[in-house]
């Protein structure tokens, strides 16, 4: 399987299309999710072109998993969350639906439950707002 630069991460990476911003550096960019499954779900992706996580190089995974960290930590404090659910999918089988590898982050209460997978889409209001919180606890 190969890397496809058409895909949509890939898209907000070269600023075709918008997204909201929480997070970027060198190496990584984070930003909310458009379907979220609980408020407060982003995603973490590298700049690098991978498939997913079957094919990333380690120099990749490195920078990748430090913006993971400090995303969640972040998204947990912003929600004021009990837990921090981290998911990943790799290809069509495993639900994987954009193939440019990225972590999913997931603030969650106790008891609490996460609507459908690539369900309904968010308002950018919300949106916007969630970002916020997220970006002032990082
Ligand atoms: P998956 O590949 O199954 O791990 O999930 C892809 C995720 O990307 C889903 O949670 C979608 O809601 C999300 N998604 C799809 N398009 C966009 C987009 N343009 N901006 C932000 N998130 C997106």
């Amino acid at each position: 399987m190969t890397y496809d630069a058409n895909n949509i991460f890939a898209k907000i990476l070269r600023g075709e299309i918008p997204s909201h911003k929480l997070y970027e550096d060198e190496y990584t960019l984070a930003f909310m999710d458009v379907m979220p499954q609980v408020d407060g779900h982003c995603l973490v992706i590298p700049k690098v072109g991978s498939r997913n996580l079957l094919d990333a190089e380690l120099s990749t995974l490195t920078p990748l998993m430090a913006t993971v960290q400090k995303v969640a930590r972040a998204a947990k404090a912003a929600f004021k969350a009990d837990g921090v659910q981290v998911r990943q999918y790799n290809e069509l089988a495993a639900g994987q639906t954009v193939f440019h590898l990225h972590f999913h982050i997931l603030p969650l209460n106790e008891g609490q439950t996460l609507r459908p997978h690539s369900g309904k889409m968010a308002d950018h209001g919300v949106l916007a707002s969630h970002a916020e919180k997220i970006k002032k606890a990082l």
